[in-house]
């Protein structure tokens, strides 16, 4: 399957897993969560949903997403006989299970209608959502609504600034890893996204600039200076995307052909050669899969020590005891070990494997 967000974390984060699991304690790494902004109809959800690679979220011409979706990937164990199971969870309905994905799609707009009202109202009560899966990192990805500026429907006057406080809430958490999406065919000096991605990380760490709809874009102009950073530099740099158009969406194109005709844009367009590593979503996958093992490097030494002050604690008791034979500790000391030589050979890992990471 072409799910590409994770897809070279997840044996990192699956190794440390291992070992936690084997000293009896769960603590594990937290991953950053990575939010979606930008104004609306942007193509945020677009971008969200080919990185998850399952096509799931409300997308459209008009306001779609007007609630907050908090979306937890949740990775699963591959059954026996090796075939997968994919599901999704709602927190508002507990235990139904959705196998299939355009009815979460469904349920989606069906909740925001409970909360948000039918007539284009904007809500900031989440919507949780779990998404189990064996071909996932666990991570959350937050869908976000875009922000307008004339109030619609049952908007109230204030419309803008209270959309601008929920994107704000969720992005100011300086673990939270920001996918600024603005369309090729607006002016990024005008970029809603990047002001308000700015706002929140000014120094721009943890902020990477999304370009979508870079085939619509007027004939004769192209993003190519945008994405090298010409217009706005940005520190963390841009991706350009060509997401599904609202056409591609009523024909029900799949994710997989979306990828592919995505490659075949940036192919047989001059405009983007020679700049392969700033198009397409496997690269944004990739950009993103970098951050997180950049992550994971700079916890790990506050992990290693959570270990070794668990195993004096442990120590301890047995001493207390008065036991001394094969323990508990002495298991976890080989652990120590065995991590300490991981995150030895991490370094390489990260900066040797960077081809690995690629997608597809
Ligand atoms: P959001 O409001 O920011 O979440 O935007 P959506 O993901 O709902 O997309 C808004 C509309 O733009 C939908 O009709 C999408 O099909 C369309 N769209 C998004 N990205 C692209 C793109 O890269 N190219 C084209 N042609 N259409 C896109
Ligand atoms: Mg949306």
């Amino acid at each position: 399957t072409p799910t590409s967000l994770g897809h070279s974390v997840i044996p990192i984060v699956n190794k440390l897993q291992d070992i936690f699991a084997q000293l009896g304690s769960s603590s594990t790494i937290e991953l950053p969560q990575v939010a979606v902004v930008g104004s609306q109809s942007s193509g945020k959800s677009s971008v969200l949903e080919a990185l998850v690679g399952r096509d799931f979220l409300p997308r459209g011409s008009d306001i779609c997403t007007r609630r907050p979706l908090v979306l937890q990937l949740l990775q699963t164990k591959r059954k026996a006989d090796g075939s997968e199971e994919e599901y999704g969870e709602f927190l508002h309905l507990p235990k139904k299970k959705f196998f299939d994905f355009s009815e979460i799609r469904r349920e989606i707009e069906a909740e925001t209608e409970r909360e948000a009202g039918g007539n284009k109202g904007v809500s900031d009560k989440q919507i949780r959502l779990k998404i189990y899966s064996p071909n996932v990192l666990d991570i959350t990805l937050v869908d976000l609504p875009g922000i307008t500026k004339v109030p619609v429907g049952s908007q109230p006057p204030d419309i803008e600034a209270r959309i601008r406080t929920m994107i704000l809430s969720y992005i100011k958490h300086p673990s939270c890893l920001i996918l600024a999406v603005t369309p090729a065919n607006a002016d990024l000096a005008n970029s809603d996204a990047l002001q308000i991605a700015g706002t929140a990380d000014p120094d721009g760490y943890r902020t990477i600039g999304v370009i979508t709809k870079l085939d619509i874009m007027d004939r004769g102009t192209d993003a190519r200076n945008f994405l090298l950073g010409k217009v706005i530099p940005l520190r963390l740099g841009y991706v350009g995307v060509v997401n599904r158009s609202q056409k591609d969406i009523m024909d029900n194109r799949s994710v997989k052909d979306a990828l592919s005709s995505e490659e075949s844009f940036f192919r047989r367009t001059p405009a983007y050669n020679g700049i392969s590593d700033r198009c397409g979503i496997p690269q944004l996958a990739k950009k993103l899969n970098q951050i997180l093992v950049q992550h994971i490097r700079t916890v790990l030494p506050a992990l290693k020590s959570r270990i070794s002050s668990a195993l004096v604690t442990v120590a301890k008791e047995h001493a207390s005891y008065g036991e001394i034979t094969e323990s508990k500790a002495g298991q976890g000391a080989l652990l120590l070990n065995i991590l300490t030589k991981y995150s030895e050979a991490f370094s390489s890992m990260v900066e040797g494997k960077n081809e690995a990471m690629s997608t597809s």
